[in-house]
């Protein structure tokens, strides 16, 4: 089969590295290569992502930044403290480019239908993103705004991780350590509050701005997002979906999306069956989101899909990195 992948984000480039070799493989990417960057907070689960980077033939280890053993959470009149199992942010550019080395990539080639360039390909893997460029548009995308800051300073206020969430939980301030005098500052909010508090702590803190980056993430689950498939354009990572609406959190969805693809290639109704089952959880974190979001939140209502995603969550603290008490998990979620 001759595949094109679409999108050289951390969803295209393990995807590159995992298709079977009787297969031959392409990607394009819009960018040019000097334009190219992963616009992220580079946070994950050091324990989980690493067996999935080690199928791709690289050892995670090597591109670990800083290992988290506390997350504050800040919830205004209360600090929570979470404990950590495996967070850390890693170098997510320099592995994702090193994904790329010795592979086809066109650079600077957006690719918009599949006709013209695409059309000596059996397969082409919508790997785009938000963009989603290949497939149908999703109905009522629900989709969050962010903007970061790469800074150093010598006055860095933290020395582990911080997250703010906003009331209504439409989304949180964070603060990811980078070591070396380094941190991303960020913040997601559906209604936007974070402008002017990232200038202000650049201000505050008397921080070099490295890099100012943002861009938009996808919450809505995989349910959601179908059509995985049109023509012969299907799609994987964030272009249907996986990233945990709670969170924001999408780099190791997008990687378990490419396995699920690789498992089931040539086969779309059991890989559009696999990522359902898969992802299936974060249709519930969505319905929660979703009812804060537009004020219709009721705990008597919601306490039964509340339960399963804390027990979902405290079931897999290896997976996200971090530990789940019931008490902060109930706080977080109602108080806000
Ligand atoms: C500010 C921010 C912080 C985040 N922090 C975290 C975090 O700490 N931890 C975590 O797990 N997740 C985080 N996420 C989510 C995570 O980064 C994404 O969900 C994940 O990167 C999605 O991977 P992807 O490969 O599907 O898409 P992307 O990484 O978005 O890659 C898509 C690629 O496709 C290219 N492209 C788009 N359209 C076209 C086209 N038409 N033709 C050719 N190329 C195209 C783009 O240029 C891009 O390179 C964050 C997201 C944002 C926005």
């Amino acid at each position: 089969m001759r595949i094109a992948v679409v999108g050289t984000g951390v969803a295209g480039a393990y995807l590159l590295n995992r298709i079977p070799k009787e297969h031959t493989a392409e990607a394009f990417e819009m960018r040019t290569e000097a334009n190219w960057y992963t616009v992220c907070a580079w946070g994950t689960s050091q324990p989980f992502i690493a067996r999935l980077v080690k199928q791709a033939g690289f050892n995670f280890d090597d591109y670990v930044l800083h290992k988290g053993r506390r997350m504050l959470v800040d919830l205004g009149d209360e600090q929570l403290e979470i404990k950590l199992r495996g967070l850390v942010t890693y170098d997510k550019h320099r592995l994702t480019h090193d994904m790329l080395e010795g592979k086809v990539v066109h650079w600077g080639e957006q690719v918009k239908h599949v006709d013209g360039n695409m059309s000596g390909f059996d397969t082409v893997v919508d790997a785009t993103g938000l963009q989603r460029s290949l497939l149908p548009k999703v109905k009522s995308d629900l989709i969050i705004p962010s903007l970061e800051y790469q800074v150093k300073s010598k006055e860095l206020p933290y020395d582990d991780f911080v997250i703010r969430p906003y009331p209504g939980l439409t989304g949180y301030w964070w603060y990811f350590p980078l070591g070396d005098g380094t941190a991303h500052v960020g913040a997601g909010d559906l209604r936007g509050r974070y402008r002017g508090e990232l200038d202000k702590f650049v201000k505050d803190y008397k921080c070099e701005v490295l890099r100012r980056i943002g861009r938009p993430v996808r919450v809505t689950p995989p349910k959601l997002c179908e059509p995985f498939f049109d023509g012969k354009v299907v799609g994987v990572g964030e272009s249907v979906g996986t990233v945990y609406p709670m969170l924001g959190e999408g780099i190791i969805p997008s990687m378990q999306c490419v396995d699920l693809l690789v498992e089931h290639l040539g086969d779309r109704e059991a890989y559009r069956k696999a990522v359902l089952e898969h992802f299936e959880i974060y249709a519930k974190v969505y319905r929660f989101v979703r009812a804060k979001v537009d004020g219709r939140f009721s705990l008597l209502r919601m306490w039964p899909t509340l339960l399963s995603i804390f027990l979902y969550m405290h079931g897999n603290s290896e997976r996200y990195g971090l530990e789940t008490r019931m008490a902060d998990f109930y706080k977080i979620a109602t108080r806000l």
